[in-house]
């Protein structure tokens, strides 16, 4: 079959663009949610709604899962009415960032059942998601790497970072350290030049122009931050999460990371004070209120003096 159909688990602010890309890419897709009102535009797409993980991979050899956290994927995966009790899988490819613990035992368990496990995390945000430019990083048999590679050409750049089930993962967790750490330090550095008098907007465009750029400075301040919008589309307890994957990991093989144990730190306290529901941009919200300014908005009647 030139465009198999393909089952996709988890159509959340990633899964849902993903999911889309590839039915416009010519699939037809079998598709679950816990939230079925999640399900309606890709169902008002042709997409086929199932009733479980299992039900998905009862019509479909190959299922992808976009979901929060890894005791999801594996209960997805492996529970009651997982995929692994559908009865035509064959592969399942998890897009979520779980780490590679997880990614390596969820590989052994559906080994033992038959299903190959791909784990393929994903970076780009939203936007990415969006317009089909993510970066997507994954690790597994190169076998069903090689036959799931055009699905994932839709979403995004396709990187096969090693046969090793969990490689995806570990490849993840370092790519959103920096990005956490960029996030960080550079609500530090803007809270500061405020604080002194410079106008956000052009410490951003000099920052851009100059040795301090990131995607933070690129991405996350100009589109989210200096608007005050703050619905860049990733949950500040999910980078919470990936940040205490990767210093697990780091943990675990001794690699000291002191300042990646600060970052750390530094999400979590913004965690415990805003709530995991925040937008990850709105960690800038703290360090701001240490320091009494805001980052960009209205300036309001005292600005200018
Ligand atoms: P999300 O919370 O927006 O979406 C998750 C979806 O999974 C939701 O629709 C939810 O209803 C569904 N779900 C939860 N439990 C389920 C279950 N048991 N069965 C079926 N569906 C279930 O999260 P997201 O931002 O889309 O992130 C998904 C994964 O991708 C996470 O691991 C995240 O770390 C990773 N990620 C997110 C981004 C981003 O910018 N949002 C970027 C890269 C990677």
């Amino acid at each position: 079959l030139a465009n198999p159909s393909i089952g996709f688990i988890g159509v959340g602010n990633m899964g849902l663009p993903m999911a889309t890309r590839l039915i416009d890419a010519g699939h037809d897709l079998i598709v679950f949610d816990l939230r079925p009102q999640a399900l309606e535009p890709l169902v008002a797409k042709g997409a086929k709604a199932a009733s479980s993980p299992a039900g998905v991979a009862s019509q479909t050899e190959i299922v992808l899962a976009s979901l929060p956290r890894p005791d999801i994927v594996r209960a997805v995966a492996l529970g009651e009415n997982g995929v692994a009790a559908g009865s035509r899988r064959r592969i399942f490819v998890d897009l979520s960032t779980t780490g590679p613990r997880t990614a390596r035992d969820i590989a052994a368990e559906l080994e033992a059942r038959g299903v190959v496990a791909l784990d393929a995390p994903v970076s780009g945000g939203v936007a990415g998601a969006v317009n089909g430019t993510l970066a997507v990083m994954a690790s597994g048999p190169g076998v069903a790497f090689a036959e799931v590679r055009p699905l994932l050409e839709a979403i995004g750049k396709v990187f096969h970072v090693g046969t090793e089930p969990g490689l995806g993962q570990t490849m993840k967790l370092v790519n959103n350290l920096l990005s956490a750490t960029a996030i960080a330090a550079t609500s530090e550095a803007m809270v500061l030049g405020v604080k002194a008098g410079l106008d956000p907007a052009i410490m951003l465009d000099v920052i851009n122009a100059g040795s301090g750029r990131n995607t933070a400075s690129t991405d996350k301040f100009p589109r989210s931050v200096l608007p005050r919008t703050f619905k860049h589309g990733f949950s500040l307890s999910l980078m919470c999460k990936d940040l205490s994957l990767c210093l697990a990991e780091a943990e675990g093989l001794e690699v000291p990371m002191w300042v990646g144990n600060a970052v750390k730190q530094l999400w979590l306290q913004a965690q415990a004070l805003g709530g995991p529901d925040q937008d990850f941009t709105e960690i800038v919200k703290m360090v701001e209120d240490w320091a009494g300014v805001t980052v960009g908005g209205d300036p309001g009647p005292e600005s200018g003096d």
